[in-house]
């Protein structure tokens, strides 16, 4: 089975990224076809600095080689270097109802935001139609709130088969429930670039000052809280297992235990949790040739697959006279 799900280097990779998204990813490398990709053309959409784009590109790489992405075992690559997701992209375009992408809610989430109501915005799900259906994936690991795009990809790919005839695998999103949306600093969706998240690899004193600034109630110390409200509890939660996890809402229901309390068990169990991989960040950044070596096979391998599928789209559409 072909798994399939990429990352924006649209800032520094955070842990919900990591839980929902890179985690899981990781794991499904050894019983599946995995393509993981830094989804550097979708980043253009909200990125206006070409060397921070560069910087946040490379560190994403960094990211997933440290954390155990194998490029040996998957296709591990840059979306740009492999540019005829470009050329699908255009021609699906053409599949691509203006309606389905007004009632995007990303699109509309970011303009609330403030962000610049632009054609690349606006036809973000096209450009990740196409890089979900270039490869033919059969799932795509991510959080809920790309389970949207992916009807859309849907969509997309069952119109492109009625018309010409099956083309396309029509993908299925995978959504985990305990981290379908993880919460940020703020309590919103945790976001690069919301500017509400706890980095992966963040140095120890700025981990520890952003996990004092997460916003809870004011219940006072003595009185019992709601853990299911509490963004403290959702984060700390990902380090736990269920019993852990169990035995720290009943702390939080019987009262007598602050708020501040949880937030150092929460750095505590994410530096350590961390500890290992950021040793072996260290090392690949100490050599970024092996790196740029690593994603330019990686493009490499990858484009042979998307050449197989791009043959056949283009002959079905006419391209190939
Ligand atoms: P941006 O703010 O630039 O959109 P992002 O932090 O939302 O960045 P993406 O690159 O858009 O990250 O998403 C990467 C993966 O992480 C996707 O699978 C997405 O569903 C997942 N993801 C991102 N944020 C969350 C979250 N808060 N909870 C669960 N999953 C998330
Ligand atoms: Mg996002």
């Amino acid at each position: 089975m072909r798994v399939l799900s990429g990352i924006q280097p649209s800032g520094t990779l955070h842990i919900a990224n990591y839980f929902a998204m890179m985690q899981r990813m990781i794991r499904f490398q050894q019983e599946h076809t995995l393509f993981c990709f830094i989804v550097n053309l979708h980043a253009l959409t909200t990125v206006y600095d070409g060397e921070r784009l560069k910087t946040d590109t490379m560190n994403a790489c960094l990211d997933f080689l440290a954390l155990g992405l194998d490029p040996e075992k998957a296709f591990f690559w840059v979306q740009g270097d492999v540019p005829e997701v470009c050329e699908l992209t255009w021609i699906l375009n053409n599949h691509t109802p203006v309606g389905l992408l007004e009632r995007a809610h990303s699109y509309k989430d970011k303009i609330a935001k403030g962000f610049q109501p632009h054609n690349g915005l606006f036809s973000y799900p096209v450009l990740m139609a196409a890089d979900i259906l270039l490869y033919q994936a059969d799932a795509v690991p991510v959080g809920k709130d790309q389970k949207q795009h992916l009807e859309i990809t849907r969509d997309i790919a069952i119109k492109f088969n009625n018309a010409y005839g099956e083309t396309f695998t029509v993908p299925e999103p995978w959504i985990e429930e305990d981290t379908a949306v993880i919460p940020g600093l703020d309590g919103q969706k945790m976001s690069k670039s919301y500017g509400n998240t706890l980095e992966i690899f963040a140095p120890e004193k700025y981990l520890k000052k952003k996990v004092m600034k997460i916003v809870t109630d004011s219940t006072p110390v003595e009185e019992p809280k709601n853990p299911e409200t509490c963004n403290v509890f959702a984060l700390v939660s990902l380090f736990m297992d269920a019993q852990e996890k169990a035995a720290l809402a009943e702390r939080y229901r019987a009262g007598g235990m602050g708020y501040g309390e949880v937030k150092k068990e929460l750095f505590a169990r994410m530096w350590e949790y961390f500890a290992p991989y950021r040793a072996k960040r260290e090392e690949l950044a100490g050599n970024l040739d092996y790196v740029r070596q690593v994603m330019a096979k990686g493009a490499d391998k990858t484009r042979a697959v998307a050449n197989e599928t791009l043959d056949l789209v283009r002959s079905r559409v006419g391209l190939n006279y």
